[in-house]
């Protein structure tokens, strides 16, 4: 008797892969198995939206991934028509024979900057200044929202650059100088992602860019050489990029720039020994916008650049317009051996876990519920925060600031009403530029609506007309927007002719000036500084320039601390925390409102409690807190109360924190439970002094 036939799959069948019970790794694998080489070369693929012509290219070539460049843009430009467009390119790459979902990859680095109409955040320069790593937890899920109401997957965010050297045009995208305070900031990701990724609603893939040592070239020249010995790499550059690795970001980028004459993009050390070895990184690589095909210094794919970038670990090419002559040579490379087959296989697995961990097989479509978030008034609410904990105060003589809201004020500047000006570069457009490109509100607005007399407020772009009879005058000025390389100023950073002459008026007048400073980094202000009565460096604050106004009038005192070192002139580039030059500034200045006025100073008892870690320990787990003396006077006798979800354990600590800033890391409270991977738990702590009445108290979770 023969044995029946095997039954035919019906085509409804539910294969493994597209089982969303079964394990992650077993949906690779079984998807895996089922690719051809064409199917598992297109994945490592990414083109940029508008070079896909026709777009049934998406699927005759099996393109894995699509991006939009900071120029690339839908019209009309909102985010509905965001939506569409993505929702198009899905219905194509679903027409493929596994139906593979594509990834579609954007610049949303302050706020979903290519749409218009979105909340633009402070770019990181103003977030490193916050200090802030749960607001700017806060700030990534915001972002997530609105880049998913835009059906787009991915982010190629957080910069996770430690800007050395100011004159660099990418110094705002950095959130420091030191290592440490792009490290704190990596809660960005775990507000993008959710945690673990796809968990939780709405998830958007991060990126950590630009693998290794972007910030440190010499002489702050962008995509240049990074001369530093492996030792300083290592203490400088990389840990921003361990703690994103154990944050479990989905995806690295790397750099255009090279270390001692070898180019990120070639250098299978950093990027395979290093990053995906030591580090243990389990997301994908993908290169720069073009920067495989410029690797021999000429544009235009040789098969040897592909080869070189993919054998030393780049998972996915940014490739972006020629996506035709690419994969040909790719499939050369990999016929003639020279890349191997597990090489294709370990970018496959990578690309197509952080797929499947998304959830985009199960939901391929932009989620429209979330197009409304696009430009709210709760993520506009958050941005206005945002600037608020930014705005570092430098000068403040006589106390000038906060303004009385009564006054009589005379506003000047180019920046003073200009959404264009205050949001910088990647604001819709690559550059971004001056003037109404996007909704949001001035500084000018934002200090019309605050004073209790609009009528009193006078406003001249240059300072014409200003007579004695005003209190201060307020002058908006700074830098004009640029990205990139277009950014880079190797001969100094001063400020320009028209604002010097706008603060020159102004200051003729004999009423006290008050600069807000709006750049995104410090500038060659110290010639000038006698002249001013207060100096506000306030970044580039994005689209909520009521943030500024609030800080300007004293509804919120300023707390930002520089995240850079302020030269006194560009000369004294580069300088940093630490390396024993003499700034103007140091890293971590930041004056506050005192005496009388509308804020009252820090208690003198004052601490604030905040969950650092936790890692596993003897079978359980031990969670870490860092508490901080800001208050004025020593704190002793200290103890903390550990609530580990439902015990409570309380740890004697006796330590003292003397002086106010004084910062102490509580590592504790091991408990006994087990996690499986996926699961939370929430616990929170209380730090409790001795010393003061009452005695300083705070708590967390
Ligand atoms: C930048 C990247 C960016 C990419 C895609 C490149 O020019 O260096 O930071 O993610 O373009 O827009």
């Amino acid at each position: 008797v023969a044995a029946p036939e095997p039954v035919a799959a019906s085509p409804a069948a539910v294969l493994p892969y597209q089982d969303p019970s079964a394990p992650v790794p077993d949906r690779v694998s079984d998807l895996l198995a089922r690719m051809t080489l064409d199917d598992k070369l297109g994945q490592m693929t990414q083109i940029e939206k508008d070079a896909l012509v026709p777009q049934s290219d998406l699927a005759a070539y099996r393109i894995g991934s699509v991006l939009s460049g900071g120029d690339s843009t839908v019209s009309p430009n909102n985010a509905q028509t965001w939506a569409d467009t993505y929702d198009a390119l899905q219905r194509t790459a679903l027409t493929t024979p596994l139906g593979i979902p594509v990834i579609y990859g954007i610049d949303a680095v302050h706020g979903h900057n290519a749409v218009r109409g979105a909340t633009l955040f402070p770019h990181n320069i103003g977030l490193g200044a916050t200090r802030d790593p749960a607001l700017v937890q806060r700030i990534g899920r915001a972002v997530a929202e609105e880049v998913s109401g835009t059906g787009i997957d991915w982010d190629f965010a957080p910069c996770l650059c430690v800007a050395r050297d100011d004159r660099w045009g990418r110094t705002y995208e950095s959130y420091g100088e030191t290592p440490e305070l792009p490290s704190s900031l990596t809660t960005f990701i775990t507000g993008l992602q959710g945690e673990p990724l796809g968990e939780g609603p709405a998830p958007v893939l991060a990126t950590a860019k630009h693998y290794l040592g972007d910030g440190g070239t010499a002489g702050g020249v962008d995509q240049g050489d990074t001369r530093l010995s492996e030792a300083e790499l290592r203490a400088v550059h990389l840990p921003p990029f361990k703690e994103a690795v154990r944050r479990g970001v989905g995806a690295v980028m790397l750099s255009y720039s090279s270390w001692n004459g070898v180019r990120s993009h070639a250098n299978r050390y950093l990027v395979t020994d290093l990053l995906k070895g030591e580090l243990g990184f389990g997301g994908f690589v993908v290169s720069d916008w073009a920067a495989v095909d410029q690797l021999d210094g000429q544009s235009g794919f040789t098969g040897a650049e592909i080869t070189t970038a993919v054998n030393a670990g780049v998972d996915m090419v940014m490739v972006p317009h020629d996506y035709k002559k690419f994969l040909t040579l790719l499939r050369g490379e990999v016929a003639a051996g020279r890349i191997a087959q597990s090489r294709i296989d370990d970018a496959n697995r990578r690309i197509l876990t952080k797929k499947f961990q998304l959830g985009l097989f199960e939901r391929p479509f932009t989620d429209r519920s979330y197009t409304s978030t696009v430009g709210s008034a709760a993520h506009r609410e958050l941005a206005r925060q945002a600037v608020r904990a930014s705005q570092v105060l430098l000068k403040n003589e006589g106390g000038v600031l906060p303004l009385p809201k009564s006054a009589k004020l005379f506003v000047a500047g180019k920046s003073a009403d200009d959404i264009g000006n205050q949001s910088g570069g990647w604001t819709v457009g690559w550059q971004g530029r001056s003037g109404p490109v996007t909704d949001g509100t001035t500084v000018l607005e934002g200090i019309r609506a605050a004073v209790t007399d609009p009528s009193r407020v006078t406003y001249d772009r240059y300072g014409n007309g200003i007579d004695s009879s005003y209190r201060a005058a307020v002058a908006v000025v700074g830098e004009t927007p640029y990205a990139e390389g277009r950014g880079d100023r190797p001969g100094g950073l001063g400020l320009d002719q028209e604002d010097l002459q706008t603060l020159a008026r102004l200051r003729a007048s004999g009423v006290p000036v008050v600069v807000v400073l709006v750049s995104g980094r410090p500038l060659d202000v110290s010639g000038r500084l006698p002249d001013w009565t207060a100096l506000l460096a306030a970044w580039l604050p994005g689209t909520e320039g009521a943030g500024v106004s609030d800080v300007l009038f004293g509804d919120y005192a300023p707390t930002g601390k520089l995240p850079v070192s302020w030269p006194r002139t560009s000369s004294q580039e580069p300088v940093n925390d630490g390396d024993g030059k003499d700034p103007l500034f140091p890293y971590g200045y930041g004056l506050t409102y005192s005496g009388a006025g509308p804020t009252s100073p820090p208690a003198p008892g004052a601490c604030t409690a905040r969950f650092r870690t936790a890692s596993s320990w003897q079978g359980g787990y031990q969670a870490e807190v860092t508490v901080e003396n800001t208050g004025s006077t020593a704190l002793t006798g200290w103890s903390v109360d550990w609530d580990l979800g439902g015990s409570r354990v309380t740890s004697l600590w006796n330590g003292s924190l003397t002086t106010a800033g004084g910062r102490a890391t509580v590592r504790d409270a091991a408990f006994n439970g087990s996690l499986r991977p996926g699961d939370t738990t929430t616990f929170g702590f209380t730090a409790e002094g001795t010393a003061g009445t009452p005695a300083p108290h705070c708590a967390g979770s």
